[in-house]
């Protein structure tokens, strides 16, 4: 069999327009993902231009490849466009049209120079541009952690290093529009690789639609929806792991306990609406106090969990002082009248020794002394059966 340009460029057609239409069936399988529209008619727009180029090789006309300029510069604006969307940012439509209006003016150019040349340039310098603006974008998005991220880069970058060698190559030498390049060029290259461009990018970004899909619900589902913290089951799972890591790394591991103060009380003069607001507001105080690496998770009704890995037990007094001077001074007042809600706690420290019930036992005495004590308080756990002030703290055994 013999391979030549024009068998590679029917392939490539063939698979941009497969993948075009597997990026479609993905937008309406997931809810109709922006990102993954603006995918499919990159695709099915890179279609037309490839399909308007074979048709002028393979009759001769050179007026075809001209016209495919068009589509072929617009296909990449939209992959770059479909990456923006992904990560909701949006593209401006000066941007998005500024690389085929730059080959149309070039084409259109009055004057001396060799306009099917400086076109061909253009094209392969455009797809340049917005590959690597595709690529930017992806690289300053890397804190959500989606597998096919890199994997999207890579296909990205290669395809635009191949645009490049094509750019290079037409400003050292003249396209024939009405013949294919040799298979050994930078135009057949680009052929070539694109069938595994066109095919690698689809799949990749269908995965990761998948993957951001389904770690919402996974977050979803450990996420309590009133206040945001983590429920009940995913806070002892994370509080696990994390006093497992503090016990390898021997650094200290404290825990507070926060319950409202009379919220029975709140709910039954206010209404269980304000109650839930009042709950919401509470766990915003609470967050805002945490570094990012702390646990904050809903224990029951009116109760909370924080574990403050790496942080002592008077550290973490000083945590859940915040937290109750601050939730005590926002909450004076609740629609205009006085409301004076306040929050106990409970504080204690876990040694190598001690294990989860140990230290939630603890943690629960200590803010019941609070309870005790007067509420609107926090008493940190001693030792095991005792409980006093967060002075001359001695972390329980
Ligand atoms: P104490 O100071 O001793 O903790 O008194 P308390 O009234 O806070 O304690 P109690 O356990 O008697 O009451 C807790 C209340 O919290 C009862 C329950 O209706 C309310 N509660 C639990 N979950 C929610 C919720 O999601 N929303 C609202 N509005 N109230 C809740
Ligand atoms: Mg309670
Ligand atoms: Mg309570």
């Amino acid at each position: 069999m013999h391979l030549d340009t024009l068998t590679f460029m029917v392939s490539n057609t063939l698979f941009t327009a497969f993948a075009s239409l597997c990026l479609f069936g993905a937008w309406f399988q997931f809810n109709r993902v922006p990102a993954l529209l603006w995918w499919a008619v990159a695709h099915g727009v890179n279609t037309v231009g490839l399909t308007l180029l074979i048709f002028g090789f393979a009759y001769h006309n050179p007026s075809l490849p001209a016209l495919a300029g068009i589509p072929l510069t617009f296909a990449p604006a939209l992959v770059w466009a479909g990456v923006q969307s992904f990560y909701g940012r949006r593209v401006p439509v000066a941007a998005l049209v500024a690389g085929m209006s730059a080959f149309i003016a070039i084409s259109l150019l009055p004057g001396d120079i060799d306009h099917r040349k400086w076109s061909v340039a253009v094209q392969f310098g455009v797809w340049t541009v917005y590959l690597l603006l595709a690529v930017a974008s992806l690289w300053s998005n890397g804190e959500e952690m989606l597998p096919g991220r890199r994997a999207l880069m890579v296909l990205l970058s290669v395809h635009a290093v191949i645009f490049l060698g094509g750019f290079y190559e037409q400003l050292t030498g003249t396209f024939d529009a009405t013949a294919p390049p040799d298979l050994l060029t930078w135009f057949g290259i680009i052929h070539f690789e694109s069938i595994f461009y066109a095919g690698g990018t689809a799949v990749v970004v269908i995965l990761m639609t998948r993957d951001r899909r389904e770690q919402k619900i996974l977050e979803t589902a450990k996420t309590d929806s009133l206040t945001g913290a983590v429920n009940r089951q995913a806070f002892f799972e994370d509080a696990e792991r994390l006093l497992e890591r503090c016990r390898k790394d021997g650094s200290p591991y404290s825990m507070v306990m926060f319950d409202l103060d009379h919220f029975k009380n709140i709910n039954d003069t206010r209404g269980h609406q304000a109650g839930d607001r009042i709950l919401a507001s509470f766990a915003n105080t609470v967050q805002t106090a945490l570094r990012p690496n702390d646990l904050f998770g809903r224990y029951g009704g009116e109760e909370f969990l924080v574990v403050l890995p790496d942080a002592s037990v008077e550290t973490a007094y000083v945590v859940a002082e915040r937290v109750r001077k601050a939730f005590a001074e926002n909450h004076r007042f609740f629609n205009g009248s006085p409301l004076n809600a306040t929050v106990s706690a409970g504080v204690a420290s876990i040694s190598t020794t001690s294990d989860m019930n140990e230290i939630v036992a603890s943690v629960d005495r200590a803010m019941y002394a609070a309870k005790h004590n007067g509420r609107n308080r926090v008493e940190c756990a001693i030792n095991h059966d005792t409980v006093g002030p967060c002075r001359n703290i001695v972390k329980i055994a």
